[in-house]
């Protein structure tokens, strides 16, 4: 349980909502600011505005997925006000406390790092990023039966990079019964594939092996489906990136051949809010159970 544990919440979307009921369910002491819009009670969790008192009593300080933009300001799809969380803030926190987030911009990092705080960065946990690769497989899926006029049965599709959410992908799109080809850069990922039932290539071969492929789907986060392979592409292929921002893929070119090619960013909280926020919330109070816990063995 974490009663007694002062948490409070900036923000965020539908997911942070499970994550407010797993931790009110835990007793723990709820705060929350940006949801004024929002007109369904909170499972307890007390409202408040962006004060000193409030930080200055925090134990745990959960920001959303993206935790800030560069210039502090944190998105808050149920308030209409703007929330900025300042140098100051961070320096009133105590020093036990820890910031939450899904992934941090340089200037969260930043003013942890100044004002001594822990930040953990949820999104960089495999366990976190396994569960979350569900979600984003099935939001993948679903860009590719929008935007094609084909089944994914019988379609040539290609995943590019066989990590948390290429290894998902590639076992959903054969579930389906495409034929799936796999693109890696190390031996032991070509073996793994191999043994999977999946037809590895190398990404240096990448030129080579794209000339008929129905859906090309990319997970690498660097420039890696340039103009020379979209040249070599199909003209029916479609391009599903789901690498961050700015993704992987040279988007003019496509354009200017006229290859669809789309970027989508943030499929968890797109196609499944609800899952993706128990996963965050899941997580989360394990964390801060094993946080309180140290703490009370300090003390
Ligand atoms: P991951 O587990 O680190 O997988 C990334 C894969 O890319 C690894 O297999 C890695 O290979 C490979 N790779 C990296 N650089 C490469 C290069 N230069 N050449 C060849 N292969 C390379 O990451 P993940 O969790 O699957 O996430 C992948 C991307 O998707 C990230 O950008 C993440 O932010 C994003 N993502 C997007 C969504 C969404 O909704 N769109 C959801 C979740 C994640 P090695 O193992 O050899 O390094």
């Amino acid at each position: 349980m974490l009663t007694g544990v002062q948490v409070v919440l900036l923000g965020g979307d539908a997911r942070q909502l499970e994550v407010i009921r797993k931790l009110t369910e835990l007793d723990s002491i709820v705060t929350v600011a940006g949801f004024e819009q929002l007109h369904t009670p909170l499972d307890g969790a007390i409202r408040a505005e962006m004060s000193d008192d409030l930080f200055r009593g925090a134990d745990a300080l959960i920001l959303p997925a993206v935790g800030t933009d560069d210039e502090g300001k944190i998105i808050a799809v149920f308030s209409d006000r703007e929330l900025v969380l300042t140098d100051e803030h961070i320096g009133l926190l105590p020093k036990h406390c820890t910031v939450y987030t899904g992934m941090a911009k340089p200037y969260l990092r930043q003013l942890c790092d100044k004002h001594g705080i822990g930040l953990i960065e949820l999104f960089d946990r495999d366990d976190v990023a396994i569960y979350n690769s569900i979600p984003t497989a099935e939001g993948a899926v679903m860009m590719a039966i929008q935007h094609t006029d084909i089944t994914i049965h019988g379609s040539i599709c290609m995943v590019l990079g066989l990590g948390r959410t290429g290894l998902t992908l590639a076992r959903t799109l054969r579930g389906l019964g495409a034929k799936v080809k796999v693109g890696v850069r190390r031996e032991e990922h070509y073996a793994r594939a191999d043994e999977m039932g999946f037809e590895p290539f190398y990404v240096k071969q990448l030129p080579q092996v794209v000339s008929n492929i129905d859906l090309l789907f990319n997970t690498i986060p660097t420039m890696i489906v340039t103009a020379q392979i979209i040249a070599n592409l199909p003209s029916r292929a479609v391009i599903i990136d789901l690498a961050s921002k700015p993704g992987g893929t040279d988007f003019r070119f496509a354009e200017k051949r006229g290859i669809k090619a789309l970027l989508a960013p943030g499929l968890p909280g797109i196609v499944a809010p609800k899952t993706a926020g128990r996963i965050i919330a899941d997580c989360l109070s394990r964390l801060i159970m094993e946080d309180s816990r140290l703490r009370g063995n300090e003390q």
